[in-house]
């Protein structure tokens, strides 16, 4: 079976189970065509912004001198790995990617460069001030990991008592971080054990703003909302999953869902409300209506 779980999407799948569902039979094969046909054509595709997003996470890693981890053979972290350019440029963005994203900046690719370490100084600053490091502790950058799903983490402390994820992005955040971050982060502490957690949002056009959420699993409130992961890991891993999959209609969770057109628009559809309009006049009885009902 395709892996069809990465940590960068288990909070969709948190948030509709019925998503969860048919991307799991479109993995095993049991999907019918349409549901082929949705995944194929939402098939991720690298756009501007996420490929700017990566030179700019790459820029941050290389600059704060962040060890790029192997696994051995055994899928165990090497943690005596020192900070090694080899490992550091296989994860390096790719020419056709600083292309990409320099359309956000006139095609120009030393703007679009200068834009990514502006970027980059803004977020190392606020990582270092909100979590410096114990002496001999350093920075792994795109800690693979595999546990209940799989996925990279941007950074995680060699000590894996940290884990931050960054996100670059053209708005702040709202006032609480958005859910399906928070789940992502929480998948990334269940296959390391790490407590400390935190997303940073920054600024990817013009580097004016960060924006810092962090928490801590030791808070037994939050620890008990962490284990809703592990219970929602185990439900998508099970059989269960097909009989008790529910439709979470919310513009949040179906705005970019691949079976919008196959799920929410055929059974909503059937919901519309047929509104009286601005006279009032459906709600107001006709003459004709009111003499047959005996209405003065
Ligand atoms: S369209 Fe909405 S309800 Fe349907 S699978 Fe997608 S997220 Fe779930």
């Amino acid at each position: 079976m395709r892996k069809w779980k990465r940590s960068s999407s288990f909070g969709y799948h948190m948030g509709c189970t019925y998503r969860a569902a048919l991307e799991r039979q479109e993995a095993e094969g049991n999907a019918e065509q349409e549901i082929i046909d949705a995944v194929e054509a939402n098939a991720f595709r690298t756009n501007a912004y996420a490929a700017h997003g990566t030179v700019s996470h790459w820029v941050l890693q290389k600059g704060m001198g962040c060890a790029f981890p192997k696994l051995d053979e055994n899928g165990d972290v090497d943690h005596g790995v020192p900070l090694s350019p080899d490992y550091a440029l296989e994860h390096k963005y790719t020419d056709e990617e600083l292309d990409i994203a320099s359309g956000l900046f006139s095609n120009d690719t030393t703007k679009t460069l200068k834009i990514a370490h502006a970027v980059a100084s803004r977020a190392a600053r606020r990582i270092q001030k909100e979590f410096p490091l114990d002496e001999g502790v350093y920075w792994m950058a795109e800690l693979e990991v595999d546990g209940i799903c799989p996925g990279h983490i941007d950074f995680t402390s060699s000590d894996l008592k940290y884990i931050i994820d960054l996100k670059t992005a053209t708005r702040p955040p709202g006032d609480v971080a958005k859910l399906e971050h928070i789940r992502q982060v929480h998948t990334y502490a269940a296959n390391t054990g790490a407590k400390r957690l935190a997303i940073l949002y920054v600024d990817s056009q013009k580097a004016d703003w960060d924006h810092w959420v962090d928490w801590d699993l030791n808070d037994e409130e939050l620890l008990n909302y962490f284990e809703d992961t592990l219970a929602a890991n185990e439900l998508l891993d099970s059989k269960d999953l097909f009989k008790y999959a529910i439709r979470s209609f919310s513009d949040a969770n179906c705005t970019w869902c691949p079976f919008k057109k196959i799920c929410r628009d055929r059974i909503m559809d059937k919901f519309r409300v047929r509104h009286a309009g601005t006279s009032g006049s459906c709600t107001q009885p006709t003459s004709g209506f009111r003499a047959q009902m005996g209405i003065q």
